[in-house]
């Protein structure tokens, strides 16, 4: 009787029984400022070669897709050439679709049963899944109050617990907070010496400060860091799912042991092909949204908020006594934000001008009530 088995009635994994899918609400509500995306749409002329790349590769979907998709790794490498002076081979660059499918990827060839993942609260909500789904005991140290992680604290829980893999998110999410280039080093050496693995998650880097350094430039150092990045926020392509990371080529070739075969379909490559041809383009709308989270910031704090500080396109904000009264007011409104971080705080994605406008009006009708 299909329409009356349960979950109950499955043999669902005992680990997973009170579990629930993951993501934040999808709502049709006419400011949707809650899952980090860029606002503004791909432009009609990446439109344009994007449609005619996918209609290029339909004429070949009855065979399977390029497995290794060497040519969309070399655009890749290419691209962090230019962003970040990463001198890179194609074999050094790894894609899955977005840096979650990457990210479980690293957790299937380093975690395991009997092995530990490390990271650093609060940060991105996903990590302590890829972890349960790959049977890997989850571990978080903690980051300071002002979300900046304190050398010592790192090196101490890496001698602690060990980690096989430690996942350091730089900027993170939700606090904004980029990494010094010192405090990644530091963890690395004592990564190092315990045999482990780090990822630094810069799915935010394109909208770091300007002057701050990417991980990307200790990977000739360090054969055991990848720094994974996505094609999901500065460069708009959220729908298209492409995520990707740099590392050492036997790094990679860890990865291409647990993918699925094909794993990255023939119309996510030509995507992903025909919108690198653009980066610039596509890029061009970050150094608007890095603008306008500064100002973002400076209003909150001027309207007696707390801000953190925030090297992406977001901006963790507080704090609230009854933090889920003050998202809903907003969504009453019609202004859709995210509540996740520590107790008190909220997390509103940087999207257009009238956009932050809407947020702003409608945070102050929404406190003024309080
Ligand atoms: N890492 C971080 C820190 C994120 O915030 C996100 C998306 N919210 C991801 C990875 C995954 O993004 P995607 O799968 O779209 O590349």
């Amino acid at each position: 009787m299909t329409e009356t088995t349960t979950l109950a009635d499955l043999p669902l994994r005992e680990d997973l029984r009170d579990e629930h899918p993951y993501g934040a609400p999808q709502l049709h509500v006419p400011v949707v400022l809650n899952v980090n995306e860029n606002p503004y749409p791909v432009a009609p002329e990446v439109v344009a070669d994007i449609a005619a790349a996918v209609a290029r590769a339909a004429v070949g979907l009855n065979r399977y897709p390029d497995r290794e998709f060497l040519d969309l790794r070399a655009d890749l490498a290419a691209f962090l050439r230019t962003e970040s002076g990463a001198q890179l081979e194609p074999e050094q660059v790894w894609a899955a679709n977005g840096s979650n499918e990457v990210m479980l990827h690293v957790l299937q060839a380093f975690g395991g049963p009997g092995r530990t993942a490390l990271s650093f609260a609060p940060t991105y909500s996903m990590y302590p899944e890829y972890a349960r789904d790959t049977l890997t005991t989850w571990v978080t140290g903690r980051r300071a109050d002002d979300f900046t992680l304190d050398v010592e604290h790192a090196r101490e829980q890496v001698r602690r617990y060990r980690p096989s893999v430690v996942l350091l998110t730089s900027p993170n999410n939700p606090t904004g907070t980029a990494l010094p280039l010192a405090t990644v080093e530091a963890v690395l050496e004592e990564v190092s010496a315990v045999g482990g693995v780090v990822v630094v998650d810069e799915a935010y880097g394109e909208f770091r400060r300007d002057g701050t350094p990417s991980a990307l430039e200790l990977l000739p150092r360090y054969g055991n860091l990848a720094v994974s990045r996505t094609m999901s926020k500065a460069f708009s392509l959220a729908g298209a799912r492409v995520g990707y990371l740099a590392a050492a080529r036997a790094f990679v070739d860890a990865l291409r042991i647990v993918r699925l075969p094909y794993h990255l379909s023939a119309v996510t490559q030509a995507t992903a092909r025909a919108a690198l041809q653009h980066s610039a383009a596509l890029l061009s709308t970050v150094d608007e949204l890095r603008h306008r989270r500064d100002e973002t910031v400076a209003w909150l704090r001027g309207n007696g908020f707390e801000a953190a500080e925030s090297d992406a396109n977001f901006v963790l904000f507080g704090r609230f006594a009854d933090r889920h009264a003050v998202w809903q007011g907003l969504l009453d409104r019609g202004v859709l934000i995210r509540e996740t971080g520590p107790a008190g705080w909220l997390r509103v994605s940087i999207g257009t001008a009238d956009e932050m406008q809407q947020f702003r009006t409608a945070l102050q009708e929404v406190v003024a009530q309080q």
